[in-house]
């Protein structure tokens, strides 16, 4: 049995090279694919472990020509990166990454807290910046918020048909009408917009919820989803439940 008052597994961390993470839940689940680059074992098995509980799908490398390498041949919604890295500095992964056109959002985290590396980080494209030590629920507030930007293409303006949701303004509207609609139920309703066409689970919407209450049951999310039903279906947007998985939104034809 895992004793938890002795902390993380060195042996695990140091033998996570890159972890290639396959979704196991089925093919139609679409889970973040993140990837970490980060040379501190402990703190990239921490992260690890941390966002995989989140339910993203998470690889980790330890240099930065590691990271090159898994960057040119995977694809991303988010990347987290350390600065001061062996072989490959954070910043010349990003250079590369960058001039191969790649638009992922990055979010550099590095020890070095002074202001010349924060802009030289942000000169080079990186989207956030995190000073080492922080707090998980940061970290996991930002990996959301950078992979929120990226599939708005950098608006707060969600579409789907006649459906409108302003993320930043937290307002709906239906066919041009404004919608009624409370802060638990935009909180359903954002997450089925970013991934209209795939299956969301539970859990997915239930982490969007936390904060909200100290814990959000599957029945609290059943009945957020019944409400958004009645509210969208009049105007053919259907929230589709598939069984065993989770909930699709998809628009009539
Ligand atoms: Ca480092």
């Amino acid at each position: 049995m895992r004793n938890l008052s002795r902390g993380v597994p060195f042996a695990t961390a140091i033998h996570c090279n890159v972890c290639l993470d396959t979704p196991s839940r089925g093919v139609h689940i679409y889970r973040m694919r993140v990837l970490i680059i980060e040379d501190d074992p402990v703190l990239a098995d921490g992260l690890t472990r941390s966002l995989r509980h989140a339910d993203y799908a998470v690889d980790c490398v330890h240099d930065g020509e590691q990271a090159d390498h898994v960057l040119t041949a995977h694809s991303y919604d988010v990347v987290i990166l350390d600065l001061g890295l062996p072989k490959l500095s954070g910043f010349e992964v990003l250079r590369r990454l960058r001039r191969r056109g790649s638009l992922v959002p990055v979010l550099v985290l590095s020890a070095r807290d002074a202001l010349s590396d924060r802009v030289k980080g942000l000169d080079l494209g990186a989207d956030d910046y995190l000073t080492k030590p922080f707090d998980l629920p940061e970290l996991e507030a930002r990996v959301r918020a950078l992979i929120r930007r990226g599939q708005s293409g950098g608006s707060s303006l969600l579409s789907h048909g006649p459906l409108t949701l302003d993320t930043s303004g937290r307002r709906a509207t239906l066919a041009g009408a404004s919608l009624e609609l409370s802060a638990r139920e935009i909180g359903v309703l954002e997450v089925l917009m970013l991934r209209s066409g795939r299956v969301v689970n539970k859990e997915q919407l239930a982490e969007q919820l936390y904060g909200w209450d100290e814990e959000v049951g599957a029945n609290a999310i059943e009945v957020y989803v019944h409400r958004l039903r009645k509210k969208l279906e009049p105007a053919g947007v259907a929230i589709r439940t598939i069984r065993g998985l989770g909930y699709l939104l998809e628009k009539e034809s």
